[in-house]
């Protein structure tokens, strides 16, 4: 018994001791902010990433609560908080009660420094973890001050929606510093922190407002406020604003936190991205309503990109007609999924050819042939159904003919093809050249609208291959400029051969037996445009660029559900041009595409490709790189003649 009484004598003296351990200070430092801000490149903000565990937090000092706060908040919570020594018996006493009754620990009876010491360590909630909740509290109370405390308390305490700290809560939920609260404000914050889920106003606003009455009541029990502040505070109408759901630009910010990984975003306090958020702005109401437009057509959503040629930044970034509509898939990015690209690789092709000796003139045969893709026997079709016989290979782009273009493949080889797609960097296509076939040309892969502006910027760019830049400065939670890589220019093909093509795609005339006169594609500025649709109407493309910027559009279902008889005219083709247009208005940038040395022009018989003779009708100027210009005149005219 005695050794009993010594050992209880002994441990007692001890906790006793053991109170007066220094709380650890660096523990009581304000918590940095760490939220990720992402902005456009005008500093906009587009997305706030909260972390999980932080959320908004902004410290305010002693001095800067104002009182009405205070009392609302000891009203709330703990109106004895002066006179206690960091626990309330009475309080706890009730607690065991309660929770002995229910079985578990369901009532706390906790003060508001109990409190703080939970915001701080976060225990798990048992008997254990109460005393030593209790231990840390008499401790606390020990250490500092009790403003100390009362200031720890409303810096960290949770007031929903991710806000932490009354500074914050005032600024989200009211708009303004807690110093310009008034007495019903003041009082429905301090209601908050009871039950942050339950009482939150976005959801639950009439639970938040009796609680808010249920804190004045108190307040002017305890003689805090006057009956008539109590009225006055209790009829104020509440001026929440509207939650701040900066969700600007959702795909392309998505595509942005992609590129972070969870370990680094901890890290980043902003991002200043490459999004002009105006733009993006305008392009998003484009798309929206031609989507609208196009809804009797079938096609429920559509994407569109753009790119400046320079330096890879992306400038708009609109993956889905509408991110909130999830009956058609909205989160679904219409520029990063894969699709098939119909005609839209075929540039690739032909640019292939002009370096294998064959020059915008050289004929190709349009004509009935076989090919076998995949197993099977396949005999391409143009889309207009007819062969064309012999055409120039500038009319065979220009007016994007599958049976030339499959003719053109099949003499540079698919595997030559293929090499090149990968340097720009069209990863997916990352079979055999058997398993494509000839196929390749006309769309028998799947490509993503991203990596299509990407090739096009390529030849915009006079045959340099850059990958998109979407940072332009990015910082960390120290404020300090954090390095990041920025892709290189890779050489793909050479200007030469990126003019010729370029000037073919901007031919409007090469166009016209295909598309017809004055089509969509043609724009009052020099503007290279192709179009693509894959089998069965599932996708629709146009892709296209000026000397400064590359856009991409695509039309058509996430589901895969084919739209109703809509070709590259009627389906992305006018959005691509109001989108160029658009560009055109704002940045009055209207300039040719720059030549670079080593081309000639030569008059050229439209016929048969060769110097224009005195019997040729309707000579045309044709660009050659120098030494591939033909050296023979044109000798089919009069024998045509003389054969009729
Ligand atoms: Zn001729």
């Amino acid at each position: 018994m005695k050794v009993f009484g010594i050992s209880l004598g002994f441990i007692s003296i001890s906790l006793g001791i053991s109170l007066y351990i220094p709380f650890p200070q660096k523990i009581l430092e304000p918590a940095p902010m760490v939220s990720l801000r992402i902005l456009d490149r005008n500093g906009n903000l587009l997305r706030e990433v909260l972390s999980d565990e932080e959320g908004r937090s902004q410290w305010i000092t002693f001095q800067e609560i104002p009182q009405n706060v205070i009392l609302a908040t000891l009203a709330a919570e703990d109106s004895h908080f002066y006179k206690h020594i960091g626990i309330d018996l009475k309080a706890i006493l009730r607690a065991i009660i309660q929770n002995i009754q229910a079985r578990r620990v369901v009532s706390g009876g906790s003060t508001l420094t109990q409190q703080l010491i939970k915001n701080i360590y976060h225990f798990p909630r048992n008997w254990f973890w109460k005393i030593v909740e209790i231990w840390y509290a008499l401790r606390i109370e020990i250490s500092l001050p009790k403003d100390e405390i009362l200031t720890q308390y409303l810096n960290r305490v949770p007031y929903g929606n991710q806000t932490f700290g009354i500074n914050a809560a005032s600024w989200f939920y009211f708009d303004k510093p807690p110093s310009h609260l008034s007495l019903a404000e003041a009082s429905f914050l301090a209601g908050l922190p009871r039950g942050p889920s339950i009482y939150n106003p976005y959801f639950h606003f009439y639970q938040a407002q009796k609680r808010q009455q249920e804190v004045l009541q108190r307040m002017l029990n305890k003689g805090m406020i006057t009956q008539e502040e109590y009225k006055k505070a209790y009829k104020e109408p509440l001026n929440l604003v509207a939650p701040q759901t900066a969700f600007r630009a959702p795909h392309f910010c998505d595509f942005v936190l992609s590129k972070i990984s969870s370990k680094e975003r901890r890290n980043i306090f902003f991002i200043r991205t490459t999004l002009d958020f105006q733009l993006q702005k305008d392009v998003e109401v484009l798309l929206k309503n031609y989507v609208k437009s196009l809804k009797k057509w079938e096609v429920s959503n559509a994407a569109a990109l753009i790119m400046d040629n320079e330096t890879g930044e992306i400038l708009s970034f609109v993956g889905s007609a509408d991110f909130f509509d999830s009956s058609h898939s909205g989160q679904v990015s219409g520029i990063t999924s894969l699709r098939q690209p119909g005609s839209a690789l075929k540039p690739f092709t032909y640019a292939l050819a002009l370096e294998q000796k064959m020059t915008a003139a050289t004929l190709i045969p349009d004509t009935k042939i076989c090919i076998r893709i995949k197993g099977i026997d396949y005999a391409p079709k143009n889309y207009d159904g007819k062969f064309h016989g012999f055409i120039r290979l500038r009319e065979a782009l220009a007016c994007s003919y599958n049976v030339s273009a499959v003719r053109v493949l099949e003499k540079i080889g698919v595997e030559s093809l293929l090499r090149r797609l990968k340097k720009l960097d069209f990863k997916n296509l990352n079979k055999g050249p058997d398993y494509y076939g000839p196929g390749l040309t006309l769309g028998d892969g799947e490509v993503t609208l991203l990596g299509l502006v990407r090739a096009y910027s390529t030849l915009a760019r006079a045959g340099l291959f850059k990958k998109e830049k979407i940072f332009l400065e990015i910082k960390d939670t120290r404020e300090k400029v954090k390095s990041f890589s920025e892709s290189q220019f890779v050489r793909v093909f050479s200007p030469q051969i990126s003019y010729i093509i370029t000037n073919i795609l901007a031919d409007k005339d090469a166009r016209i037996p295909a598309f017809g006169e004055g089509s969509c594609l043609s724009l009052p500025f020099p503007c290279a445009v192709k179009t693509g649709t894959s089998g069965n109407f599932r996708d629709n493309w146009t892709i296209g660029y000026t000397p400064h910027r590359t856009v991409g559009v695509w039309v058509g279902n996430f589901d895969g559900s084919p739209m109703h008889n809509v070709s590259g005219v009627s389906g992305a083709g006018p959005l691509f041009r109001d989108i160029m247009l658009l560009l055109e208005k704002r940045e009055k940038k209207n300039f040719n595409f720059a030549i670079p040395e080593g081309l000639i022009g030569v008059y050229i018989c439209p016929k048969s490709g060769m110097l224009a003779g005195s019997f040729c009708s309707g000579k045309i100027k044709e660009i050659f790189i120098k030494g591939t210009e033909p050296e023979q005149v044109c000798n089919l005219c009069p024998h045509t003649i003389l054969a009729r």
